[in-house]
């Protein structure tokens, strides 16, 4: 049977193409549970849009709870019949098959659309552009409808969660600089899609942020290790492995490379990847491949000398936008080390729990007057600015400022980890470096993205038992913070 490329593989395809192999061909044996966030992700994804539907004050004609041939039917006798705004039809043209949450007829044929429980757009407020999982969706539609004679022209829109309509442009070219159009994105990834569904050529997995997720993550991972593939080097991923694999196949070949023949005059043969990459790439290459890699500090590192440590980790639910969880962790290095933990939980989803707990969390700050802060990513400092910016009674943005000047709050992440050290693991997760050094979680399965789940477990049932692992759980993200700062502490 011939097997028809999908808008939701086109959509795996743009995170990770292997995913669509292994979806299409991989030993189903191998495949784990699907990660219970991602559950929540598309039970939120078919409440918001049962939740549009219910308050959309148009007509339209909804065929969504119809399936297979009989739904394609009806969709396409609605469309010759010029139906104003179709719900869940289904549309297919040779080996493209679509399920448009919408299409709407425009003058002499139909837009698609589709109702997505996030932001139609993503990048910084001044150069929002289009998202590209979501545009290879709409352009399969318009490919379809193209092919049907049925187009009414190349764009199509998302009814996001802010409940704008974006409309999506796929003629224009993306960027001053840049000569793509959306629509040569979609050509793209539709070129890729049909020669995996051909198998002609394969793909390889690349360890990565997409993994994290992923039900063909240790399936995948037992084959990144067995072919010593370059992406289980930190920060080296996909796009930089495919540049230099025509020269440098794993890591083993990496480190035993002499870099000067990789060099050209001021710039590396590599398009893209500077010397100084290359060296770090080579360095951390070379440090896996020692018969017993230590990780190791690349210059001094001095913290600064205070009575009173706090390891401080935020808890955020990215479905509501809102932080629900302000962890802080006590040492006291003068007093035998003593250790407090000291949670600010927000008793519920909204601002005014929002409001209440970043209050409380900024007034416990404030009551010490001399600390140091440690925080793992610029996540926290990112949060507590939009913080600021929400309930500016709270306190000022130079306030917020003040609180994380470097030279009292250690972003340990981005100013230590990444700039000072080389560790021989395969990421610089804060889970993965406090593992390495010895410590343990007390939850089974600790993840951010778990505890998302947990956080709407609770709302729901108000079950002590579920706040408690959150509690625990970023509890234990703090230590590990503070596990860390005695692990550099000690390569030093
Ligand atoms: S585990 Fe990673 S490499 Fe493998 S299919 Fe999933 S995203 Fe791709």
């Amino acid at each position: 049977m011939q097997k028809l490329i999908t808008a939701s593989m086109l959509y795996d395809l743009v995170a990770c193409p292997h995913r669509v192999t292994m979806d299409l061909f991989g030993d189903p044996s191998k495949r784990e549970e699907v990660n219970v966030f991602l559950r929540l992700l598309w039970e939120k994804g078919t409440l918001f849009e049962r939740d549009v539907i219910g308050k959309l004050d148009l007509p339209f004609l909804d065929l969504s709870f119809l399936a297979g041939e009989e739904k394609e039917h009806l969709t396409k006798e609605a469309m010759d019949k010029a139906t104003p705004l179709i719900y869940g039809g289904r549309i297919h043209a040779d080996d493209l098959l679509g399920d448009p949450d919408l299409l709407r007829w425009e003058g002499h044929g139909y837009i698609p659309g589709d109702i997505k429980s996030g932001s139609g757009e993503e990048g910084k407020e001044e150069a929002r552009k289009p998202k590209t999982h979501y545009a290879v969706q709409l352009g399969l539609y318009i490919d379809i409808l193209e092919r049907k004679g049925i187009s009414a022209g190349r764009r199509g829109f998302i009814w996001d969660i802010h409940g704008e309509e974006v409309l999506y442009d796929f003629v224009t070219p993306q960027g001053q600089r840049s000569p793509r159009s959306l629509w040569m994105d979609y050509q793209g990834c539709l070129q890729a899609a049909r020669s995996i569904v051909a198998q002609q050529g394969g793909t390889l997995p690349a360890y990565g942020a997409p993994c994290k997720l992923c039900y063909w993550r240790t399936a995948c991972l037992h084959t990144l290790r067995q072919s010593d593939d370059l992406t289980l080097i930190p920060e080296l991923g996909r796009s930089k492995r495919d540049t230099i694999s025509s020269r440098v196949v794993t890591i083993t070949d990496l480190a035993n490379t002499d870099l000067t023949c990789f060099l050209e005059g001021p710039k590396t043969v590599f398009p893209g990847i500077g010397i100084k990459t290359l060296e770090k790439l080579h360095r951390r290459a070379r440090l896996v491949k020692e018969p017993h890699p230590r990780p190791r500090l690349l210059e001094p590192v001095t913290f600064p000398e205070a009575d009173l440590e706090i390891f401080f980790d935020v808890e955020t639910d990215p479905l509501r936008d809102v932080c629900y969880l302000h962890g802080f962790l006590e040492r006291r290095p003068h007093d035998s080390n003593k250790e407090t933990y000291i949670p600010c939980f927000a008793e519920g989803p909204s601002p005014e729990a929002e409001e209440d707990v970043f209050q409380r969390a900024w007034a416990y700050l404030q009551s010490h007057p001399n600390y140091v802060l440690y925080y793992y990513s610029k996540y926290e400092r990112t949060f507590w600015r939009k913080l600021q910016r929400r309930y500016p009674t709270v306190c000022t943005e130079s306030e917020v400022e003040t609180l994380f000047d470097p030279e009292h709050a250690i972003d340990l992440y981005t100013d230590v980890v990444l700039r000072k050290t080389d560790w021989p693991t395969i990421d610089y997760s804060i889970k993965t470096l406090a593992k390495y050094l010895g410590f343990r979680w007390r939850d089974p399965h600790p993840s951010g993205a778990a505890s998302i789940e947990w956080f709407h477990r609770w709302v729901e049932t108000g079950d002590p038992l579920v706040k408690q692992r959150i509690l625990d759980y970023n509890e234990d993200d703090c230590r590990a913070t503070r596990v860390l700062v005695d692990g550099i502490r000690r390569l030093s």
